[in-house]
């Protein structure tokens, strides 16, 4: 509280104003008394020369009297003054103090001229029969209209001295004791005033540092206690005020993090003031090092500055694409860069949206690929058709048997385009959201059984063996019999056709757990490793001239994944080359009732 430098300004104001008044005060008490005593004593010496006056005026002009002399003696012995007079001509008459004979001519004395000229004379001077200085009152005595002598009444001032040193120590005492005790209360005044505003200062700095929690005692009616008030009220409103914007920005920042879109700022400076989580995962960075630092030393993908500065340079949304390379495959990121503004429309800075594309750009990929076999797919049997029929057309002398052979090949190739387009719809039966899989009650074996049946007689004109295992009770699921049966079509026609002669082909349909599990074993040429991953992607062929020369389309196997993923299940294979594999299709049970 002393150490308030508020408190000793004002209060050194208040000091010097105190000091200035006590000395101002004193010196014009002590000039006053002075002054008043001087005119006091000048009055009764005055009067004690119109008294002497009186008495020595029928004796002024005579000659020397010692009975007069002695009367003047004995009037100043009493009076305890020095009484002189002293005629015309300035000699001295008679003195009480000292022989008239020796004494000097006062004519020329200061108060002799005074009194000559303006009825009374006044002078201060040494007196060595007075022992210091003694003042001197001289009148004229008049007769008949005339300056007959003076009259002088002379008294030392010493007594003066002494009662003007005394009343200075008296106005000393009383001014340092009235100074003494302003001095104090100024200082309790002032720290009372004070006081408050030191509290005030450390509140308002608390408020700075954030600490809300130490509100000003209000104790007081007057102004300072209305401040501290509005203070009080003032850091209630700023600490609500805070809360409510630190609440929308953590709901912003809460927004931010939980997008899937990488979301990166900056400033004017290009200086990074936000990295959302998303952000951090596709540009490989950490947040807490990036923020503070400048964009390009922040990531090396090039494209996220240029969106970022050219978004700001150019006042406008900037879309650009990044390529960023990845341990598995590269990520494509496209980048929607914006200018930011502020309340004002003013530019500070920019904002880049990162939006992973990948999938999106591979799924087109795919479209256009899929789009391709296909065209590449459907082409080479039309080819084939139209060569056949128009050789067919050029030459009506054809011999028979090569007619035949024509006609037979002409409905190979009809075959083909025609389990092409079969295989087709049903992937985009599949495929389709609406309606594509009808789902019913069935028991699975019959699906099973029917495609078995259906596929015997290939198996056995090819000699390859084949038989089926299916368990003794029903096996409900929730299926689409239809699509089912193109499953099985698939795996056991794929197990036949890649199983030379003398093989085997195996079917057995069990109940695992909660699981149907289906299994198409086979002792056929077998997958190598490498072709195991992709033998499901549509179109995808180990040897493509063999499946053709098979009658495959390369769709079998896609639609066998389908038809399993539709059916909340899956697909796995095992397989040897040389040796045979297996598929193994696994489809949920159907719950029944408790
Ligand atoms: P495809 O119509 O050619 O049979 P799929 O999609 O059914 O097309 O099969 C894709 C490829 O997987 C086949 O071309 C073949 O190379 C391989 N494949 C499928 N099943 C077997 C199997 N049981 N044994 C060996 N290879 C197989």
């Amino acid at each position: 509280m002393l150490g308030s430098r508020f408190l000793w300004k004002v209060y050194a104001g208040y000091a010097a104003v105190i000091l200035l008044t006590a000395v101002v005060v004193g010196v014009l008490v002590v000039r006053g008394f002075d002054r008043d005593l001087t005119d006091q004593i000048q009055t009764s010496l005055h009067s004690e020369a119109l008294l002497l006056e009186n008495i020595a005026r029928p004796y002024v002009d005579a000659p020397t009297d010692s009975a007069f002399q002695h009367r003047v003696w004995m009037l100043g012995a009493r009076s305890n003054t020095r009484l002189t007079v002293i005629a015309a001509d300035g000699r001295v008459l008679a003195d009480s103090r000292e022989d008239p004979a020796i004494m000097d001519n006062q004519r020329n004395r200061p108060e002799i001229i005074a009194a000559l000229s303006k009825g009374v004379g006044v002078s201060k001077l040494f007196s060595s029969s007075l022992g210091g200085t003694a003042m001197y009152v001289a009148v004229p005595v008049v007769k008949e209209g005339t300056v007959a002598g003076f009259v002088r009444v002379a008294e030392p001032l010493l007594a003066l001295e002494q009662r003007r040193g005394a009343v200075r120590g008296v106005v000393l005492l009383g001014t340092a004791l009235a100074v003494a005790m302003a001095l104090l209360i100024g200082l309790l005044l002032a720290r009372n005033y004070t006081r408050p505003l030191v509290d005030m200062t450390a509140a308002a700095r608390a408020v700075a540092a954030g600490d809300f929690n130490h509100p000003l005692r209000i104790d007081r009616k007057d102004e300072i206690g209305e401040l501290a008030g509005a203070l009080n009220a003032m850091t209630v409103q700023l600490r609500s005020q805070i809360d409510t914007i630190t609440a929308e920005r953590n709901v912003t920042f809460a927004i931010l993090a939980s997008m899937v879109e990488g979301v990166m700022a900056v400033d004017r400076n290009d200086i990074v003031v936000h990295v959302n989580s998303a952000a951090e995962a596709i540009l490989g960075i950490d947040a807490a090092t990036a923020q503070g630092r400048r964009i390009w030393e922040v990531t090396r993908v090039r494209e996220v500055s240029e969106a970022l500065t050219d978004a700001m340079k150019e006042d406008r949304v900037r879309v650009s694409e990044a390529r960023i390379a990845k341990a598995q495959n590269d990520q494509v990121i496209q980048l929607i860069g914006s200018p930011l503004k502020n309340a004002n429309g003013e530019r500070v800075g920019a904002v880049v949206v990162l939006h992973d594309v990948s999938d999106l750009r591979q799924l087109e990929g795919m479209r256009r690929d899929f789009i391709a076999n296909i065209s590449h797919e459907l082409k080479t049997p039309l080819a084939a058709i139209r060569g056949l029929v128009e050789t067919l057309i050029d030459d009506p002398q054809m011999d028979p048997e090569t007619h035949r052979r024509f006609i037979e090949k002409i409905h190979d190739q009809s075959q083909r385009l025609s389990s092409l387009v079969t295989d087709l719809l049903t992937l985009s039966r599949l495929e389709s959201d609406q309606g594509g899989v009808q789902f019913e009650a069935l028991d699975l074996r019959e699906p099973v059984a029917e495609s078995y049946r259906a596929q015997v007689h290939a198996a056995e004109s090819k000699r390859v063996g084949i038989a089926a295992r299916v368990a003794d009770a029903p096996v409900p699921v929730e299926g689409d019999s239809e699509a089912i049966r193109e499953l099985v079509d698939n795996l056991l026609s794929n197990a036949i056709k890649f199983t030379p002669e003398g093989g085997r082909v195996d079917v057995r349909l069990a109940v695992e757990g909660p699981n149907a599990v289906l299994t198409v074993e086979d002792t056929g040429i077998g997958i190598a490793p490498e072709d195991q991953g992709r033998v499901f992607e549509r179109f995808y062929r180990v040897d493509k001239a063999r499946s053709r020369q098979l009658g495959g389309t390369g769709l079998g196997l896609s639609i066998v994944k389908h038809v399993a993923l539709a059916h909340g299940g899956n697909v796995a294979l095992r397989s040897s080359p040389g040796r045979g594999s297996t598929f193994q299709v696994q489809i949920p049970l159907r719950r029944t009732a408790g």
